[in-house]
């Protein structure tokens, strides 16, 4: 006997459309395609994400009925938290869960009247750098829209963030696990939400992109959503980027600077960030400062130098202070605004290119607990 569609309902087998993962025109579309009127994207995305609310009951401006459309249709779902651990700075991790398999790492960093979030874009990273942790994971998937905003919805509901006066986080960063421009759909559909002033209403300045330099994606996002850009360069020669950060063998230093001249001009001349982690004896030299300052000459740039942050099995050396501090200062020499980056949230691995979501480990104990170990 063919089963209906009601008996797949009653077994609870339909797939619910998780609206999560709709941004604004998409969720206007959906609205639309069920008969309603578009405006219903904007309430949705209110009690979600401004105010929090998940459960359509409580939806008190929307009818009965569409309430219970929607609770027949659809699910609101953000991804859950697994462990949350507090760094003696005041720095949070979350290890937030996105199937039964994989969990990403999503990160607050208080500071003064500043919060800033960093948040993950993949669960695992292709790009296999050589001194970040991520990598060490390979990559297993791109995060849906509702994964990513829905970091930002779990540390804005775990720091008592409900309106714009309370609002704790200021600053979002796509600096988490992955790269951001290798899932651009779902990275810039968040983004928006991020900035939509019904949901998280942050400027795009205040909105970071970090990309280790894909650059048809940097392209795109000076067309469709030109915030706050960050290069992760971390060398001047193509010959030692190559080895540091593989993908600059398909798109090199000459023509990533020229793309970051060209997204400057499209968003008036705006600053571009250029991330440079300082590893001892490898790149961290007074000459190659100066090259640095050559190869940045043109663009409106500020840099931020990164102390490499140690993770188990690296066998890079984090640059001595008093090397870091020479580069920095002629970098500033060459009237390029440098500053070294605070490492925050060491003690709970929580810095820069320390985060791996306990992927592989969870895989793991997955794998044994069925075999009954
Ligand atoms: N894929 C994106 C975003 C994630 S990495 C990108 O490459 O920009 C966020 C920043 O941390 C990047 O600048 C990255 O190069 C840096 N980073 C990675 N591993 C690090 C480590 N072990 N110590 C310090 N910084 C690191």
């Amino acid at each position: 006997m063919k089963s209906t569609q009601a008996d797949t309902d009653k077994m609870g087998e339909t797939p619910q459309i998780n609206l999560m993962n709709l941004g604004s025109p998409a969720l206007t579309d959906y609205f639309d395609g069920i008969g309603e009127n578009g405006f219903r994207s904007t309430q949705i995305i209110k009690w979600v994400h401004q105010h929090g609310v998940i459960d359509y009951s409580s939806m008190t401006n929307l009818s009965k009925t569409l309430r219970e459309k929607l609770k027949n249709n659809t699910e609101l779902r953000p991804p859950t938290i697994d462990d949350e651990q507090i760094s003696e700075d005041g720095t949070r991790k979350w290890l937030v869960r996105t199937d039964p398999f994989n969990c990403v790492e999503t990160v607050f960093i208080p500071e003064g009247d500043r919060g800033t979030l960093c948040v993950s874009s993949q669960v695992g990273c292709p790009l296999n750098c050589q001194f970040c942790a991520t990598a060490t994971q390979g990559f297993s998937r791109n995060l849906s829209v509702g994964e990513i905003i829905g970091q930002v919805w779990l540390a804005a509901r775990k720091l008592g963030q409900s309106s714009a006066s309370t609002r704790k986080i200021t600053n979002v960063v796509m600096m988490g696990m992955g790269e951001p421009l290798l899932n651009f759909d779902n990275a810039v559909a968040s983004m928006r939400l991020m900035m939509d002033d019904n949901a998280y209403g942050l400027s795009k300045r205040r909105v970071t992109l970090s990309t280790a330099g894909v650059i048809p994606g940097i392209k795109r996002l000076a067309n469709e959503c030109p915030v706050s850009l960050a290069i992760s360069l971390h060398a001047t020669n193509d010959e030692l980027r190559n080895k540091l950060v593989p993908i600059n063998r398909k798109y090199p230093i000459a023509e990533l600077i020229q793309t970051c001249k060209e997204y400057s001009r499209a968003t008036n001349d705006g600053t571009i960030t250029f991330e440079y982690v300082m590893l001892k004896d490898v790149n961290d030299s007074v000459p190659e400062a100066r090259r640095l300052a050559q190869l940045l000459g043109e663009i409106p740039a500020k840099v931020n130098l990164i102390p490499f942050n140690t993770f188990k099995g690296n066998h890079f050396v984090r640059s001595s202070e008093s090397h870091i501090d020479a580069f920095r200062e002629r970098l500033s020499a060459s009237g390029i605004i440098t500053i070294t980056r605070k490492t925050r949230g060491s003690d709970i691995d929580a810095a820069c290119g320390q985060l791996v979501g306990d992927v592989t480990s969870k895989k793991r104990s997955l794998a044994s607990s069925k075999r009954g170990e």
